[in-house]
């Protein structure tokens, strides 16, 4: 009997820091696993470390040259005009010290939960270190070093021969991702994101759709700013219900940045807790239905992380393990936590109502996501067409 699910985790997770004052701050992750242990629907057995990815596996997704370059910064001995050439040093992706083995430590866990999944060990594997989706072939990018998901689709492709279906839904687009697979048919890219023209990294269009073999394997969703809830999940749902069905993949790999909810601060779409339990619900039904339950998940982005994340990631494993919560969050977690915060933390799982003031522009938002995921979804109802002729 295979297990349900591993939590890939270990405290050195957490040496993937800039600085203090950087947004990006893997401390969620702790806060989560913490969250899952208060509410005892996890116990240690479940938990299994990551390992560090080898150089050859970096090799798969990166140049060597940047790998040497972010090797030297993380001991202090690139140049800084250098440096500024591979996107290190920069004011997203500061340099900091062993910033090498830190990255190298999150593809190993997404490494880690790649193989449990594959070798059939593990239904389903989590590893919330991992989901670094903007990083380039050549250039660090948006808090991203290496990508550990670039890595670890290469890695399926070339270990197990397995077509992949990758599933965006952090509120910025997966360009890293979408760009290393732009001309590849076994594996399909679908992110979900809040609209480029004001957002980084401003790709992420529907007209982006792959190149030679490639082409028709990548799909796009750009949200308009302002979107809630329910046009999220109106168009995440059509889409992929779709594209599953057009791709047919072996394994699906998620990613699962938690900043489109609208306490994010660095992000303008304006989801609440209601999409984290239902995202992760779809993916793991299709799962199940397309994939022999083989599915690997990863955090991403989420820079509320007192009132957002550790919610919307708990969500995650929850549905892994076919457990449901609801109601008060653990006492003992708000004591250990709330003192850390510089708000208050929610005490229960779901958001209150009315978090924010209606969206003056809410129709003609959700009319303009609608017409979105029609025109995306053009290109399969055209080949099915083609095919029924
Ligand atoms: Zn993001
Ligand atoms: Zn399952």
């Amino acid at each position: 009997m295979k297990n349900k699910a591993a939590f890939v985790y270990s405290d050195q997770l957490l040496n993937y820091k800039f600085h203090a004052n950087h947004p990006f701050n893997q401390q969620r992750i702790k806060m989560t696993l913490d969250l899952l242990q208060h509410s005892q629907v996890i116990s240690d057995k479940d938990i299994i470390p990551p390992r560090f990815a080898l150089e050859e596996e970096l090799l798969l997704a990166h140049d060597q040259r940047y790998i040497n370059a972010v090797k030297k910064a993380g001991m202090g001995e690139l140049q800084a005009d250098t440096a500024e050439s591979y996107g290190l040093g920069t004011e997203d992706t500061p340099i900091f010290q062993n910033m090498h083995e830190a990255s190298s430590l999150i593809v190993g866990g997404t490494l880690t939960a790649t193989d449990l999944v594959m070798q059939g060990e593990y239904e389903h594997a989590l590893h919330l270190g991992g989901g670094l989706h903007h990083g380039l072939q050549g250039k660090a990018s948006g808090f991203c070093i290496y990508n550990d998901c670039s890595i670890a689709i290469k890695y399926i492709l070339q270990k197990y021969q397995a077509k992949v279906l990758y599933i965006d839904t952090d509120a910025h687009h997966g360009d890293g991702v979408q760009w290393a697979f732009y001309d590849n048919p076994n594996v399909c890219t679908f992110s979900i994101h809040e609209t480029g023209r004001y957002l980084f990294p401003g790709t992420g269009s529907i007209y982006e759709r792959g190149h030679g073999e490639g082409y028709g394997y990548t799909f796009n969703i750009p949200l308009d700013a302002f979107t809630e809830d329910e046009s999220f999940m109106h168009a995440y749902r059509t889409a992929l219900v779709e594209i599953v069905e057009y791709f047919k993949p072996d394994v699906i790999f998620t990613q699962n940045g938690a900043d489109a909810h609208y306490y994010d601060p660095l992000t303008h779409l304006s989801a609440t807790m209601r999409i984290y339990r239902e995202i992760p619900k779809l993916a793991h039904e299709l799962a199940h239905q397309y994939c022999n339950g083989r599915w690997i998940a990863v955090g991403g982005g989420g820079y509320d992380i007192w009132r957002v994340v550790p919610r919307a990631w708990a969500f995650l494993w929850l549905e892994m393990i076919d457990h449901h919560l609801e109601g008060q969050l653990p006492e003992e977690w708000l004591h250990q936590w709330q003192k850390h915060a510089p708000v208050s933390l929610p005490t229960k799982w779901e958001d209150e109502d009315n978090i924010y003031p209606p969206i003056p522009r809410r129709k003609e938002i959700n009319e303009k996501n609608r017409i979105t995921v029609d025109k995306v979804l053009q290109i399969i109802n055209r080949s099915n067409s083609n095919t029924k002729k």
